[in-house]
């Protein structure tokens, strides 16, 4: 999925990664149809990086608009996509009860169950010996 966004959005993406979870990966080709659409209309838009960073979707974007007014409306739309990313679990995509789970030093924006394993997953590596 990751590999087919960045081949077929390469003119856009001039990162070779996407560093997000496989659940934001719809959000990330929502962002670059959209930055597709504004290059469509003689605007320049370029993602340098694509991350999740302190359990927000963080997009790095250059961009060279025709209009203020057009780059106030992409940001503003992009803004959409940003807060959509808060509520949806970055593991699998789900929408119910997301929260930020801040139980481990690494703050990710998890549904409960998620949350649970990423909890389970923890203890496992505890008891193993090093
Ligand atoms: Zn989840």
């Amino acid at each position: 999925m990751k590999e087919e966004l960045l081949k077929k959005y390469e003119n856009i993406m001039q990162t070779k990664d996407i560093c997000v979870g496989d659940g934001w990966v719809p959000l990330v080709e929502q962002a670059l149809r959209l930055a597709e659409d504004y290059t469509s209309r003689g605007n320049i838009i370029r993602f340098l990086q694509v991350k999740e960073k302190f359990a927000a979707l963080c997009i790095h974007i250059s961009g060279k608009f025709t209009e203020n007014e057009v780059a106030s409306k992409f940001y503003k739309e992009m803004g959409e996509i940003y807060i959509a990313a808060s509520k949806t679990c970055e593991k699998c995509g789900s929408t119910e009860n997301v929260k930020i789970d801040d139980s481990a030093y690494w703050v990710k924006t998890l549904c409960p169950s998620c949350t649970e394993n990423r909890k389970q997953e923890r203890k496992t590596r505890q008891n193993v010996l090093p």
